[in-house]
């Protein structure tokens, strides 16, 4: 691995970005930094280079996807200022994620314009209020609620109104609609009628539960995410000595992203800006995919009238992705309906040919899962990075299965939100918890008989749920114990790389990087939600689940809610730079009734179908059949315990109910979990891609003693039968394996 840490803390400053899943990753490790102003226009083309040079005035950017928007900005902010036109502490670029950017920090830095401030709209007013609280308020800045559900919920509780979870998520999202298009509580009802929002309950109680919300919060002294703005909106309006201050800080505004800005970011955007107009955004109004939140294009598509004298620029080569993907791509656009998509405009790829997107049929989602692993593992064997491949999908809940499949496979993988590593909850909280046991030194109680590092950090984060294996499962537990795991890697090479370091060593690099936000890498398929998903790019993509009532989302039901889930769709085909791989499955579990259609969005475009507007995609191959189509149709999964039908992923895993009696022999458990570890620390790969906890627990369950009764449990496929077959059923038959097991 070329990211050994000593080797990075003395790298030079702005290269640490490039080691996580976007783009760019391999070819730029190490770039050179331009040596002048004009150097920095080298990289970019006539159109780009407009709009790096118009450095005054009002600038907007019109442009699809691929098309060097974001590089544009970034190659402006670092023109303006090499050319000593721009102060750098002057301007504030504003991205859309935590993410985006920390890489926009990093790729001014290579451009040689370190010290500018890249950051979302909410990191940017989170710093301003906490600066100018005690002097507009007094006291501290109340504390921040990370999730606000569990508050809504006990509003909605008060107000004696009995939510499911699917209700407590969509009232969530009413709230934070009504926040963040400022609307009062009052006014929720008549709001959301003139919006035409689907409520998920009556408007009324909605209203009444958010009023017992805010209600709740200021009891606590607690304040929310959108309260950020809305306090840093409220102090700008009412207190024009601190806009003052704000405004002599920054001069110039950049915003990428723009056609997702709310009407609160908007609000908070123009308090800055004040009555000056050094104001560049770039967007496409094809890729809004925020509107459910209260966002909006119109301030993108209206830009020129609020700012006649703007500088307005389109760009339309697409740099990123293949003619193959782009054709797909323009294809998905041309169906599209509304105001978004009259702005469109139709890419040219740049790139050289590539193979077609491949269009797949699976009988069910768990073949679905494993055909999409085994294309992985191929692309892999080809020679792609692991970390250049993602699997995309509408809802989150979709990630779980491959998870599993990917770890069957034997494939690593990160599941990938938005936040920056270092800003994660549980990262802050082991790096106080180091901090803390770096200070007491060898007074620890807990690092009493412990020496080396790695252990010394594996000690104290076992006290913040840090395991040798994984939890089972997916979600918030498994995110988090990503993040300890990650740190823990990260404790493994930095003492390798420096000989006799420290606790104290090991917490000032976590510092350092915490300020570059270098994240430790994990050399994984990404598996991320479309939402998150947003101007990222990969060589590979897989596009998953795409049936009707998953693309659509079932909840689309306006014409203008499917439009954004079209958008989406749009959004994950121009991720990709070269494979494109677009599936979906008849129907849920194996055995199931075929029922599912795929996603309307193809029609005309994927082969063989009929074109709503007869557009046809031509060019593509024939539309496969998953593998597990075409060989077998496997009949239901059913619960060896009480006989039920299966169609949990986990439970057909387990082969019982998640809660039917297990008779699974302990000891065997754990002796498989034990050398499940050595297994994992031989081949330097997560353990879950050995197997899984399910898979381990089928397997203590099973307690199979042949070949063929091993290879019927989910999870172990004909590779790894062939790999851990005999250890397997050598520990299932009570052996001991021989002692110097380190052959593999
Ligand atoms: P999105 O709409 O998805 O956010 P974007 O318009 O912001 O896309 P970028 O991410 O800036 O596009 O660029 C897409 C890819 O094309 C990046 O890998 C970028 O480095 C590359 N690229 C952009 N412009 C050029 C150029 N002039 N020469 C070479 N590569 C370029
Ligand atoms: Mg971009």
């Amino acid at each position: 691995m070329p990211h050994a840490c000593g080797q990075l803390s003395r790298a030079p400053p702005g290269t640490w970005q490039h080691g996580g899943v976007t783009a760019a990753t391999h070819s730029s490790l190490f770039p050179q930094m331009p040596e002048s102003a004009d150097a920095v226009l080298g990289g970019l083309d006539p159109e780009q280079r407009e709009v790096a040079t118009a450095l005054h005035g009002p600038v907007c950017v019109l442009a699809g996807a691929g098309t060097g928007k974001t590089r544009a900005i970034t190659h402006r902010i670092a023109y303006g200022v090499r050319a000593g036109i721009l102060q750098p502490a002057s301007v504030l670029a504003v991205t859309f994620t935590n993410r985006a950017a920390g890489e926009m920090r990093g790729r001014l830095r290579q451009l040689g314009a370190g010290g500018v401030q890249a950051r979302t709209f909410h990191s940017a007013a989170l710093r301003q209020l906490q600066y100018f609280w005690p002097k507009a308020v007094g006291g501290e800045l109340p504390r921040l609620l990370e999730r606000k559900i569990q508050l809504v919920a006990e509003a909605a509780a008060r107000c004696r109104v009995r939510l499911d979870r699917n209700e407590l998520r969509d009232v969530t999202g009413e709230i934070e609609w009504s926040k963040v298009t400022q609307t009062v509580p009052a006014d929720y009802p008549a709001a959301a009628a003139k919006s035409l929002r689907e409520v998920p309950r009556d408007a009324a109680e909605i209203s009444q539960i958010y009023a017992m919300y805010e209600q709740l919060k200021r009891d606590r002294g607690v304040i929310d995410f959108e309260d950020v703005l809305l306090l840093t909106v409220g102090i700008l309006q009412d207190r024009p000595d601190i806009a003052d201050q704000v405004r002599r800080q920054y001069v110039h505004f950049v915003v990428d992203e723009y056609q997702d800005v709310s009407p609160l970011q908007q609000r908070l955007l123009d308090l800055w800006l004040g009555d000056r107009d050094s104001l560049c955004v770039v967007g496409d109004a094809s890729q809004t995919i925020y509107s459910f939140t209260g966002a909006t294009p119109d301030h993108l598509l209206n830009f020129r009238t609020r700012h006649p004298n703007a500088t307005v620029v389109k760009l339309v080569r697409d740099y990123r992705s293949t003619p193959q993907v782009v054709h797909l791509a323009n294809g998905l656009l041309a169906q599209a309906r509304g105001r978004a998509a009259e702005h469109r405009l139709e890419l040219v790829s740049q790139r050289d040919p590539g193979p077609d997107p491949a269009y797949t049929e699976y009988a069910d989602e768990p073949t679905e899962a494993e055909g999409v692993a085994r294309r992985i593992r191929d692309l892999i064997a080809s020679g792609v990075p692991a970390s250049e491949i993602a699997v995309l999908f509408r809802i989150n809940a979709q990630s779980e299965i491959y998870e599993q499949a990917l770890a069957d496979a034997g494939v690593p993988y990160q599941l990938r939100g938005a936040e920056r590593f270092f800003e994660r909850t549980e990262v802050r909280e082991a790096g106080a918890a180091l901090r803390g046991a770096a200070r007491f030194g060898g007074n620890d109680a807990l690092l009493d008989d412990v020496v080396d590092l790695p252990s010394q950090v594996r000690a104290v984060l076992s006290t913040k749920g840090w395991t040798t294996e994984p939890p089972a499962g997916s979600g918030a537990v498994r995110d988090r114990w990503e993040s300890l795991a990650a740190l823990v890697r990260l404790a493994e090479d930095f003492a390798r790389a420096k000989e006799g370091a420290t606790l104290a060593d090991l917490v000032a690099e976590l510092d350092e990087r915490a300020n570059a936000q270098h994240a430790p890498t994990v050399e994984g398929v990404t598996l991320a939600s479309l939402h998150a998903a947003k101007g990222l790019e990969w060589d590979a993509v897989f596009l998953v689940g795409l049936t009707e009532g998953m693309m659509p989302i079932t909840y689309a039901k306006t014409d203008e809610q499917v439009e954004e889930e079209r958008r989406l769709l749009y959004v994950g085909v121009t991720r990709a730079r070269v494979h494109l791989s677009l599936s979906w499955a008849l129907s849920r579990s194996p055995g199931g009734r075929a029922s599912r259609r795929p996603s309307r969005f193809l029609s005309g475009l994927r082969p063989g179908s009929a074109a709503p507007g007869a557009r046809s995609a031509g060019g593509a191959g024939g539309i496969e059949r998953g593998s597990g189509a075409r060989r077998k149709r496997r009949g239901p999964v059913q619960c060896r315990v009480c006989g039920k039908t299966l169609t949990e992923a986990g439970e057909m895993k387990l082969m019982r109910c998640e809660d039917c009696p297990s008779d699974m022999d302990e000891a065997l458990y754990e002796r498989l979990r034990e050398w499940r570890s050595d297994q994992a620390k031989q081949l330097g790969q997560p353990a879950y891609c050995v197997f899984t906890d399910k898979t381990l627990m089928a397997i203590a369950e099973a307690e199979p003693s042949t070949d063929g009764e091993l290879a019927v449990i989910p999870g172990v496929g004909a590779r790894k039968l062939d790999r851990f077959g005999a250890d397997v059923l050598a520990l299932c038959a009570g052996q001991e394996l021989a002692e110097e097991d380190g052959e593999d």
